[in-house]
């Protein structure tokens, strides 16, 4: 039987995928990755552990395509088709709050198991050969071109990643040979990526970590309208914010900065009491009165919030610290109470590729079908990062790598 020749362009987790599931099919497959191993970038996710999907599987959880898109897509390929073929595959895998990771808690041993799947499916793999064309050729098919090197085949799936954590291989060079092949590209910024910030206090703080929410104001006079609010575990640096909460929030911050003239208009707010209603709150200050006789305002504020942050919060109130408290400007004080449940922060951008985790943008959904195939090019397939979807923080963006990869691999191998 005449089998279909496919090369996947990029071995990184969903590239591996996709030639996983066409060789599967009966394809004669070509793993062709730029650098001098495959799946660089996986050894490094979750912490070394690889945080390989999640229970809570919802089109919610990511951003750029189309909410309706990407449901299509995971409908294909779900968390429980995960679960199956790793465990098919031979890995252990278990749950921790939904989170899922090898049991192993090895990123390797996910890499491991997939090296082995393609051996025993007989995917070709050639790395250190960095593509810089693909074209059609007018025999049908692809050319695919790697320097002076150049290889033919039926079908192609582009799954080079992103510009994320370039060192692990994704430089961005898959947006071009989409762009060549007549794709748009969505503008791409670092996501999963710390928040830098104007105040140059913060090196004050550097090393605090708070339980917050953070939100972007909505501006004007209706500040409580947040545009998004995040919680979970703010890490304070001496350049700006990092955590769990600022990773999620960073893709739309970035794009903000690069959508807004005037950069003293991007900020966030950080509640450091989110327990508190507003009520509550006023009663907490309120009741707290009972401290002021003998005591001096840094000792008057002790105890609410990290140390260091009180401190920093009595003097942005304009206070000093060793005065009595019941000597203290009333409206001062307040301002220290205030700023525990709103101190705004001005971003002025993120950190760069190289710390980010992802890219939000990338090549335009509108132009390719939910089975991964171009609807410009015939014959020509999406994988992972390279798309425009990006998912949040919590296992959703290799959930997506093993999901397109599927889709990709499957599709390409149907004659
Ligand atoms: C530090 C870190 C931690 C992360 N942790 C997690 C996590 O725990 N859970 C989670 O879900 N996600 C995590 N991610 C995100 C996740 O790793 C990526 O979304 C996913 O690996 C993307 O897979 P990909 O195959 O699309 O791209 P990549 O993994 O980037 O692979 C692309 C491959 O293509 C190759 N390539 C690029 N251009 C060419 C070319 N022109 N020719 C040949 N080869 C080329 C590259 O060398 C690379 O190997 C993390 C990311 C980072 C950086």
């Amino acid at each position: 039987m005449e089998q279909m020749k496919i090369g996947v362009i990029g071995g990184g987790a969903s590239g591996m995928m996709a030639a996983i599931a066409a060789a599967g099919k009966g394809s004669s497959v070509t793993l062709i990755e730029g650098g001098g191993r495959v799946g660089k970038k996986l050894l490094s996710t979750g912490n070394g552990k690889c945080n390989l999907g999640n229970m809570k599987l919802s089109p919610e959880e990511y951003y750029g395509a189309s909410k309706e898109w990407i449901a299509s897509c995971l409908k294909q390929f779900d968390t429980e088709d995960t679960i199956r073929f790793f465990e098919d595959a031979g890995l252990l895998i278990k749950e921790r709050n939904g989170y899922l990771y090898p049991k192993a808690e090895q990123a390797a041993v996910v890499l491991d198991t997939m090296r082995i799947r393609l051996d025993e499916l007989g995917v070709r793999t050639i790395t250190d050969c960095k593509v810089d064309a693909v074209r059609k050729a007018l025999k049908g098919g692809f050319d695919v071109c790697a320097g002076q090197e150049c290889f033919h085949f039926d079908k192609v799936i582009l799954a080079c990643g992103s510009k994320a954590a370039p060192k692990t291989g994704s430089d961005g060079s898959g947006y071009k040979l989409a762009k060549d092949l007549g794709h748009t590209i969505v503008p791409v910024v670092p996501a999963l990526v710390q928040l830098r910030c104007r105040e140059t206090y913060l090196k004050e703080v550097a090393g605090v970590r708070a339980e917050a929410v953070i939100f972007v104001p909505a501006g004007g006079q209706d500040g409580a309208r947040a545009r998004i609010i995040e919680r979970g575990e703010l890490q304070l640096t001496d350049y700006g914010i990092s955590g769990i909460p600022v990773f999620q929030l960073s893709r739309q911050m970035n794009y903000l900065i690069k959508s807004q003239r005037d950069l003293s208009e991007v900020e966030v707010a950080i509640n450091l009491l989110p327990e508190y209603t507003d009520q509550d709150f006023k009663a907490f200050c309120d009741k707290r009165k009972f401290l002021r006789d003998r005591r001096t305002v840094e000792e008057f504020f002790t105890g609410i919030l990290n140390k260091k942050l009180m401190l920093l919060f009595i003097k942005l109130a304009g206070l000093k610290r060793d005065i009595p408290v019941s000597g203290a400007d009333e409206a001062k004080l307040a301002k220290v109470f205030a700023l525990c449940r709103d101190w705004r922060l001005h971003v002025t951008g993120s950190n760069s590729y190289d710390n980010a985790q992802v890219c939000a943008g990338g090549v335009d959904t509108r132009q390719v079908g939910c089975n991964m195939e171009s609807l410009l090019v015939p014959g020509l397939y999406f994988a992972g990062e390279i798309l425009d979807v990006d998912g949040r923080c919590g296992g959703y963006n290799l959930q997506w790598a093993w999901c397109s990869g599927t889709i990709a691999g499957s599709s390409a191998a149907a004659f």
